[in-house]
């Protein structure tokens, strides 16, 4: 007898063109879910369920189908979230057959502060104690930190109607900042994570003052985990900056023993290498930023586009670094028709303008 039960939820969607927001929704999701295009519509398949996608007369009928009601909960707020972005300035009108609205964010996790130091001159780890550390096991890597103003008591995140996220505002409004779990301590019950201490003269960055400020016994939520699992294929290349050293370190230290990993990894200096304990056959070039001569600020993507045109089909490509590396690299999987499904390739940050 088939006991599995499952939990369902219809949605409508109206945005100004139905046909360009499902592309849109299609192209976007198929890294992370099976997506199959149908006649009028799209099925996105992943981990948290199913998403029947219809364009029906300018709208969008949408059938949610998951195994928990946590899922259903996550998909839609996933699903609004993203068609709400895809909108931009447009009007999007969203109703569900089921109220979303919520005081309280189903997957979001209350955590403290244990301690805080430097692994290497610009690396700091922060430990947090958490009650439930399990979800944090294996798969998804990624969280959103959510930190309350300094003195206040915190307010976090709800759902609205519609399914996105209500976040806090005014004086209890959150700084919101995405990072890897580096490491789960199960007997602990924490939970690590490693901030890189960038700087640039004249710009503020809260997420990595957090850590050089955090003090034991500093609260804090952490919303996942989500956004990209542990890479599963018998032939790795992993790619990337100090933000995706934490994401890197990881995945060579839980992959299966056996596996083949080729990393290439741009840090600063030797200074912030780290040791990368690992079952698998391991090979790491380590690129060092500060001794690039004039005009090879490239280095890092050209690394990995020369790796990318001597790996082998099979290989699952993970990159993760500055935005314009990132779009260099998709440029040259995808001029290679690499398999989408052997991919997770993602900015980590935004070289940004420094103000005039
Ligand atoms: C899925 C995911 C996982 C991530 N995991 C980690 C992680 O585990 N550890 C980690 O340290 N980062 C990680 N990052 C990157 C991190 O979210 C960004 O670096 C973020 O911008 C830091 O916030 P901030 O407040 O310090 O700086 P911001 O306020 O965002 O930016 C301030 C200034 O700093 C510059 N800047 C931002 N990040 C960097 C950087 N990495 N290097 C150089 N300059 C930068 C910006 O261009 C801007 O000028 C991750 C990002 C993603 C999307």
């Amino acid at each position: 007898m088939n006991t599995t039960q499952e939990f369902k939820l219809s949605g409508i969607a109206i945005p100004r063109d139905a046909v360009q927001m499902l592309s849109e929704i299609c192209e976007h999701f198929v890294e992370h879910a099976d997506v199959r295009r149908t006649q009028n519509g799209a099925l996105l398949t992943s981990k948290l369920g199913s998403a029947d996608i219809r364009i029906d007369d300018q709208r969008l009928s949408i059938e949610l189908t998951c195994p928990s009601q946590q899922a259903l909960q996550m998909s839609r707020t996933s699903i609004a979230e993203h068609l709400f972005y895809f909108a931009g300035d447009d009007a999007l009108e969203l109703s569900w057959s089921q109220s979303a609205a919520l005081a309280q964010l189903p997957n979001i996790h209350e955590a403290t502060v244990v301690s805080a130091e430097n692994v290497t001159p610009h690396m700091r780890r922060v430990k947090f104690s958490c009650a439930d550390v399990r979800p944090f096991i294996g798969g998804e890597m990624h969280v959103r930190l959510l930190v309350p103003p300094r003195g206040r008591r915190p307010v976090w995140p709800g759902l609205r109607e519609d399914g996105r996220v209500a976040w806090p505002e005014g004086e209890d409004a959150l700084l919101v900042r995405v990072y890897t779990i580096r490491a789960v301590d199960i007997e602990r019950g924490e939970l690590w994570i490693d901030f890189l201490q960038h700087s640039s003269a004249g710009v503020e960055t809260p997420g990595a003052d957090f850590a050089r400020d955090a003090l034991p016994g500093d609260r804090v939520a952490l919303l996942g985990p989500g956004g990209g699992a542990l890479p599963e294929a018998g032939n790795l290349l992993l790619a990337g900056d100090e933000s995706a050293l934490p994401a890197i370190a990881r995945i060579v230290a839980e992959v299966p023993a056996g596996t083949r990993i080729r990393a290439i990894i741009e840090v600063a200096d030797k200074s912030e290498e780290q040791p990368l304990p690992s079952g698998a056959a391991l090979d790491v070039r380590w690129l060092h930023r500060r001794s690039y001569g004039a005009g090879e600020g490239n280095t890092l993507r050209e690394e990995v586009e020369t790796a990318i045109g001597s790996m082998t089909d099979d290989t699952f490509v993970w990159a993760a670094c500055e935005k314009e590396d990132i779009r260099s690299i998709k440029a040259r999987l995808k001029a290679i028709k690499h398999d989408r499904k052997r991919m997770y390739v993602a900015w980590y940050w935004e070289k940004k303008q420094r103000p005039a």
